[in-house]
């Protein structure tokens, strides 16, 4: 059992990253956003020009892009072979053609080796949407965060507006819905709550709320009361 490690996972829009940010903070403990390194390959293949149905050209990218966090004062940034793709993977481009790259098994094979090797130092905070299962299945706290699709819907919405991006709201909870279904039907480790993670609903809850019944939800499973 890994005494210092905390699994967020769930579905889209559900506040993971906002909550497993927040939770590192207070703990002390290094953030790592594993969705950020599906999307910065999703952004490398979009730029390149890589058809997303072509997988063969998909592996050959995952075996070669260097994705990395940077930390300093301004925040986490994420690099892709050196280039701040930190702003570029949020675009609703991105986000629709992610679910297309993270299926891919030599994409899956990459990222996950390098989270494991991120985490292997202890002290960290994982989401995603395998972190409990596959990642970490030693992780002594595991979290499946998740609310109502409507609320999701609003807050990925509210985010998008803040970064400038005018969208839909109805058209965006489909696309969330639709989202979900992908990462959850997929083959190759989908979403799921692993069976010894604790179930939070956040819908209608403060965000604070959330993140110290994480930190609560830590001190017991991990010992640390
Ligand atoms: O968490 P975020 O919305 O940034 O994740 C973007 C996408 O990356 C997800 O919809 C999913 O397809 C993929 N992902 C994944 N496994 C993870 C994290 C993200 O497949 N651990």
């Amino acid at each position: 059992m890994k005494q210092n490690v905390i699994a967020i996972d769930g579905p889209a829009g559900a506040g993971k990253s906002t909550v497993a940010k927040m939770v590192a903070e207070k703990l002390g403990f290094v953030y790592i956003d594993t969705g950020a390194m599906y999307r910065a390959v999703t952004c490398r293949a979009l730029a390149e020009g890589i058809e997303l149905t072509n997988h063969a050209a998909i592996s050959e990218l995952a075996g070669r892009i260097n994705v990395r966090f940077n930390r300093d004062e301004a925040g986490l940034q994420v690099l892709a072979d050196g280039d701040d793709v930190t702003e570029a993977i949020r675009t609703p481009e991105v986000t629709a053609a992610v679910p297309l790259v993270s299926q891919v098994a030599a994409v899956r094979q990459a990222m996950v080796r390098l989270q494991q090797e991120m985490a292997a130092t202890g002290a960290v905070v994982l989401d995603g949407r395998d972190i409990g299962s596959v990642v970490v299945p030693d992780a002594c706290a595991k979290i499946f965060l998740t609310a109502s699709v409507a609320e999701r819907a609003r807050r990925r919405w509210q985010e998008m507006k803040q970064k400038g991006y005018e969208q839909d709201l109805v058209a965006l909870q489909q696309e969330i819905e639709q989202r979900d279904r992908q990462d959850q039907e997929r083959e190759l480790a989908p979403l799921i709550q692993a069976e010894d993670a604790v179930l939070l609903d956040t819908t209608g809850m403060p965000i604070e709320a959330v993140v110290s019944g994480i930190v609560t939800i830590y001190q017991t499973r991990c010992g640390h009361v």
